[in-house]
């Protein structure tokens, strides 16, 4: 019998900080950030596009490397088998289906194949940097509602929230992809009322992944924001890692390592000390029809998140 592989799994709606998140606990010694994992088949298996390390997929030697360990080389890896099986099983109309007490045994063959593919890389990147705990940015709550059904897996989900008129405004800017470079393409954009109705219903299937027994810590962005070394230091905590985790330090500086994150915000082409600080642009910038009209959508996690109503 083999131990579970200990898996930190940031789940949230895109734009609540995660990334930075990840980046800066996959800094710190005994854990690893392998990016948004999810991703991984599409835009590094399939389109190259750049690691964390700026490499493009296939030249990245990490990769390389938990390729082989893993799967004995991405050549064996069928992308249009892993896509159908993640269409199969891996989208969000499937939460209530994989949040049932018994998993319907029509699905069962399929999540397990599924899922047994990230544990093969979560297990690889263990063993190749010794990392106690890997992390699993994919966000998504479908991937981490397919996962709670692997015994391979030590799930430990993450929850990053972050106010809903601040994601609002978040999506509604224009944001290069760095990790194309061979074109110029752009984030997708949303308007605030799909935003608000996204926000909600995210956090909301999260609470219900919660509500089924797989562990959860609820982190919200702004108390990242105002205590950065606090924050990690609850979650390494959470996570069973040494209470020496998180080195001392000045409290809103934060230094973040070359990566080899395969998906997710541009911030992880980012090395050197990032200074931690809150982005509330929103509060002046996002025109108060627009947050009232948000706020009042999302009101009812708002308020079990705390938020000043
Ligand atoms: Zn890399």
């Amino acid at each position: 019998m083999t131990a579970p592989v200990s898996v930190g799994y940031i789940g949230g709606f895109g734009r609540s900080g995660s990334t930075l998140l990840e980046l800066t606990l996959g800094s710190l010694r005994g854990l690893c950030a392998l990016g948004e994992l999810v991703h991984l088949w599409e835009r590094g298996l399939r389109d190259n596009q750049r690691c964390g390390c700026g490499q493009p997929f296939h030249d990245c030697q990490f990769w390389r490397d938990i390729g082989d360990r893993a799967f004995g080389g991405w050549s064996e890896v069928d992308v249009a088998e892993v896509l159908a099986l993640k269409a199969a099983v891996d989208r969000n109309r499937f939460v209530p289906l994989l949040l049932r007490t018994r998993l319907p045994s029509s699905r069962q063959h399929a999540v397990r194949r599924y899922t047994d593919l990230y544990v093969a890389i979560y297990r690889a990147a263990a063993a190749m940097t010794g990392a106690t705990v890997v992390l699993d940015s994919s966000k998504h709550v479908s991937l981490a509602a397919c996962l709670r059904w692997n015994p391979d897996v030590d799930l430990r989900l993450v929850h990053v929230v972050r106010d809903s008129p601040g994601v609002a405004y978040s999506w509604g800017k224009q944001v290069r992809r760095p990790e194309i470079s061979d074109r110029v393409q752009y984030m997708p954009q949303y308007s605030a009322p799909q935003v608000a109705g996204t926000w909600l219903a995210h956090n909301s299937m999260f609470e219900a992944v919660a509500a089924r027994g797989t562990p959860r810590l609820l982190v919200r962005y702004e108390d990242f924001a105002a205590g950065p070394r606090a924050t990690l230091r609850r979650i390494t905590s959470y996570l069973d890692l040494p209470g020496d985790t998180v080195p001392p330090g000045p409290e809103h500086e934060l230094p973040l390592h070359r990566n080899h994150t395969v998906a997710g915000n541009p911030l992880r082409f980012t090395t050197g000390n990032v200074r931690v600080r809150t982005d509330d642009a929103w509060r002046s910038a996002l025109p108060p029809s627009r947050r009232r009209l948000v706020a009042a959508v999302t009101w009812p996690l708002r308020r079990h998140y705390g938020y000043p109503a």
